[in-house]
């Protein structure tokens, strides 16, 4: 045990809750956890790291690890947002240095990005009313879950869930979800030996579709880059996988891998009611590449007399700069899109979401990105189809009211977000949120844009106390 007492240290608050635990510091730079998740006569484990990414997380014992800290990792670090689907608190972008020991006393607040190493009993009495606060603020969100997401004035918005695994389907649909918004394929991938077959990932969507059958479930084709590695497929290290060979780039580069995908997903279709979104496309030219893709295995599987899904749906992800540009165009071609505002974030304003030196630069209030989502909705109303959004930003409750102005018509978050959003919509009118979109798209500066929505909260949901920001992904414990 270290020698520091009572030492308070500061990152991003990534994953929301408290733990307080001990600490097993692992190695620099690495995420390797073997055999050190040992629990400390029944306290938690927290782990502290370099960074985890996804994977990471999802390899983690969550028997014995309650929580963790990493001295890397930006505001939308995958890390981050599998500790959330998880449950489990976690603080990225924090270095602890020597700071901390193996064994030390740690309490960790993922929703305020404090890290408490050996704290005094005076901070341990402070942590316990935040943390019966919290509790009281989670008990008084359940309420919400398995309400209408409806304005006062009766507007309604589709509130679903963002999963990354089979297992998390049933958690979401209890916790009040109305489907699924966005299913990430990846960790499938990631974690066996190379891609899974066709067979592995049918009966895995049958599954998926069925469980939540006659809710809908969107489920995104591969969107891996350069930094994860699928065994036997020879991808390459990129310097810088963020602007490499990602999402539907690298479907279209190995379109064996592309169509094991579909063909599993059309085969899938017949059990419930399946929307495919690809990610990451920049063009209409690698919508029509993967739609040409598409069409084939329809063919094929009709050939093969085998029975398909007749009433898929297929979106886009908008998150890359240039499609927003030429929504108009891809929304002719589509029947939904679906905002991916942690990547759309990232390429806009030239942020890496996994460093955490510039997270505190990374601002949904941008104007550029408010005019963006504006024009994506406009798009897409244009010609009659569905505007959702997903990513962090969609979970956070401080920012409903501005998205259910800005016209969106699903708002797609992990389901620990989900009783909170609900009860900020339900506190809402649509005549409000309209209001507050059209004065937040008249701002020039971020800084004067947050402002006003601060405002506008304090006015109308005064129990809302915490500024709205990305970090703090609940704004309330
Ligand atoms: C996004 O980019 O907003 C998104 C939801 O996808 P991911 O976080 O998996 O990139
Ligand atoms: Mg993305």
């Amino acid at each position: 045990m270290s020698q520091n007492h009572d030492v308070r240290k500061i990152g991003l608050g990534v994953s929301p809750g408290i733990c307080s635990g001990r600490a097993v510091v692992l190695a620099d730079e690495s995420s390797d956890q073997g055999g050190r998740q040992d629990g400390f006569g029944g306290e938690p484990v927290i782990l502290v790291g370099y960074d985890f990414s996804g994977e990471d997380v999802l390899s983690m014992d969550l028997d014995t690890v309650g929580g963790f800290v990493t001295a890397a990792g930006g505001v939308t670090a995958p890390g981050g947002i599998v500790a959330q689907a998880a449950g489990i608190p976690a603080v990225m972008g924090c270095p602890l240095g020597d700071a901390v020991k193996t064994g030390d006393h740690l309490i960790i607040d993922g929703t305020s990005g404090e890290v408490h190493i050996n704290p005094s009993p005076e901070v341990i009495e402070w942590v316990n009313q935040r943390r019966s606060q919290y509790r009281s603020c989670q008990a008084e969100m359940a309420g919400h879950l398995h309400l209408p997401a409806e304005t006062r004035d009766g507007w309604k918005v589709d509130v679903v869930a963002n999963v990354d695994l089979a297992d998390a389907i049933p958690g979401a649909i209890t916790g009040g979800a109305g489907g699924i918004g966005l299913f990430r394929s990846e960790f499938y991938y990631l974690t066996g030996d190379g891609a899974p077959s066709e067979e592995f990932l049918f009966t895995l969507y049958q599954h998926v579709l069925s469980s939540v059958s006659p809710l809908p479930v969107t489920i995104r084709t591969l969107d891996l880059s350069g930094g994860s590695q699928v065994q036997g497929l020879g991808q390459t290290l990129e310097q810088n996988p963020a602007l490499g060979l990602k999402g539907i780039r690298l479907s279209l580069a190995h379109p064996a891998l592309f169509k094991t995908q579909l063909r599993a997903l059309y085969r899938a279709a017949v059990f419930g009611r399946l929307r495919i979104v690809l990610p990451m496309v920049s063009s209409l030219d690698e919508l029509r590449l993967a739609k040409g893709i598409i069409a084939e295995i329809k063919i094929e599987l009709g050939h093969e007399g085998v029975r398909i899904g007749d009433d898929v749906e297929i979106g886009l992800m908008l998150e890359v700069p240039a499609a927003v540009v030429v929504a108009d165009h891809l929304a002719r071609e589509v029947d939904f899109f679906s905002i991916g505002i942690n990547d759309l974030l990232q390429y806009t304003l030239a942020l890496d979401r996994v460093n955490g030196r510039v997270a505190d630069l990374y601002e949904p209030l941008d104007p550029a990105v408010m005019r963006m989502i504006h024009q994506v909705v406009q798009a897409g109303h244009g010609v009659g189809i569905d505007v959702g959004i997903c990513g962090e930003m969609a979970g956070n409750p401080a920012y409903a009211p501005l998205l259910l102005g800005l016209g969106l018509d699903f708002l797609s978050m992990p389901v620990t977000s989900i009783g909170g959003v609900k009860q900020m919509v339900r506190e809402s009118s649509l005549e409000d949120c309209s209001g507050l979109a059209d004065s937040l798209l008249q701002h020039y500066s971020a800084q004067a844009a947050r402002g006003c929505l601060q405002d506008y909260l304090a006015a109308h949901h005064p129990h809302m106390d915490q500024p709205p920001s990305v970090m703090e992904c609940h704004g309330r414990a």
